[in-house]
């Protein structure tokens, strides 16, 4: 057993955006006895959260279910659809973008690094006409892939996915695109299909509010004929035995069953929830967020309020003010831990998650932690971020979850 020096009264407040607070629900229902992976329930539970998470990618195509964190996914997408020395086209939003370029060059790939420079990059989504540009002139098509992050956690800043799909027909290049939204899915709207994206990378430790452990790659029949040619080297990560598997609800190797239960549990929630409504509450928590931020006389680090990110809101610290301290202070005070700030942004900002089963309550607990924190800090605040906040709620109050009267 742990043994903490210190037993603070209530529940530690994991604000980070990933891993998000796990329901009740989710915890009890990954307590079921685990099954025979190739008995005649587990075919059952494999078929039925097969066909659900096919519903939260907004997809009718296979996605396929990895035992692995959100990175082992990165590299799946990577190593099925692609071949040695590939040129490929990674745009960078953040931090998050950084690791999966630096996976592509571990891998043997060529990865371009398209992006604005400096920090300003980090502040705004991918520019979709600087990747059309791009593509326009790789006239011999030699780029074969375009990676973009959804959502960049690092950064709290949420792409134009459609605009990219947009942008490579635009420039009429058979690229394929692969998009992570480890940390968009089921928190801000996606949809795999209808965008054309070719490779969706997801985890489970942020909106599905499981905790972390497994990993998806939605997939397109483009992809899928890609991987038929792809060569580099690729065995537990390969598609074609899992998918084919998986017709029947089993995979290849031992499944995380007790994760899948969890999954299961999680896709009703949000399936009970409905999905609009769940993407309307991270944007009405995220709004409330800003206003505080704003109310307090900080930044949020996304500069563009076209993409600000419905799941988390990075807030930067004034000058001179090392937001890891600040950090520190909170956690030990009120047992809140707060997202560090990444790369570039070392000590610049924290970052404030309110997704997954985030709700006014657990919000407002949240900034009130903040502005505690901020003030013992010793940082000037310019006002009252909480007031603001509910403010904020308040005048949101249409499309505030209520609970249903019992008839
Ligand atoms: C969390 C995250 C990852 C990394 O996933 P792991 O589960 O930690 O391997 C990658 N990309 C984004 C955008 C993330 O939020």
């Amino acid at each position: 057993m742990l043994t903490l020096d210190f037993h603070p009264a209530g529940r530690h407040f994991l604000q980070i955006p990933g891993p998000s607070p796990v329901p009740d629900r989710i915890l009890r229902a990954m307590s079921y006895p685990t099954i025979d992976h190739r008995g005649p329930e587990f075919g059952a539970l494999g078929l039925k959260v097969l066909s659900g998470i096919q519903k939260i990618f907004k997809t009718t195509q296979p996605v396929i279910i990895y035992p692995a964190s959100g990175t082992g996914a990165w590299e799946a997408a990577l190593s099925n659809t692609l071949s040695p020395g590939d040129h490929v086209l990674m745009y960078e939003t953040g931090h998050f973008a950084t690791l999966w370029k630096k996976m592509a060059e571990a891998l043997g790939l060529k990865p371009e690094f398209l992006g604005l420079p400096g920090i300003e990059g980090w502040r705004r989504g991918v520019q979709a006409d600087m990747i059309e540009a791009r593509l326009r002139d790789d006239k011999n098509h030699s780029i074969k892939a375009v990676c973009v992050v959804h959502n960049e956690t690092s950064t709290g800043v949420t792409s134009n996915i459609a605009a990219v799909r947009k942008a490579i027909d635009a420039a009429g290049h058979p690229a394929l695109l692969l998009v992570d939204t480890i940390s968009g899915l089921a928190s801000a709207d996606y949809r795999h299909d209808e965008w054309g994206v070719d490779v969706t990378v997801s985890g489970s430790q942020k909106g599905l509010m499981l905790p972390p452990g497994i990993s998806f790659n939605a997939v397109s029949q483009k992809a899928i004929e890609a991987s038929k040619t792809a060569k580099l080297p690729r065995a537990f990560w390969g598609w074609g035995e899992i998918i084919e598997m998986n017709k029947t609800g089993y995979w290849p190797y031992t499944p995380n069953t007790n994760l899948l239960y969890a999954l299961h549990e999680s896709i009703e929630m949000i399936l009970g929830e409905g999905l609009d409504n769940v993407f309307a509450r991270h944007q009405r928590l995220a709004a409330a967020c800003r206003a505080a931020v704003q109310a307090w006389g900080l930044e949020v680090q996304c500069a563009d309020a076209a993409v600000y990110s419905p799941v988390l809101t990075g807030v930067m610290t004034p000058e001179g003010v090392d937001a890891d301290v600040v950090r520190k202070v909170i956690y030990e005070r009120f047992n809140m831990s707060l997202g560090a700030a990444l790369g570039k942004m070392k000590g610049r900002m924290f970052r404030i998650g309110h997704l997954g089963e985030a709700n006014d309550l657990t919000l407002m607990a949240t900034l009130a932690g903040c502005e505690m924190g901020l003030k013992l800090a010793g940082i000037k605040l310019a006002g009252s971020g909480v007031t603001a906040a509910m403010e904020s709620l308040a005048t949101n109050e249409q499309q505030a979850p209520r609970l249903k009267k019992a008839s």
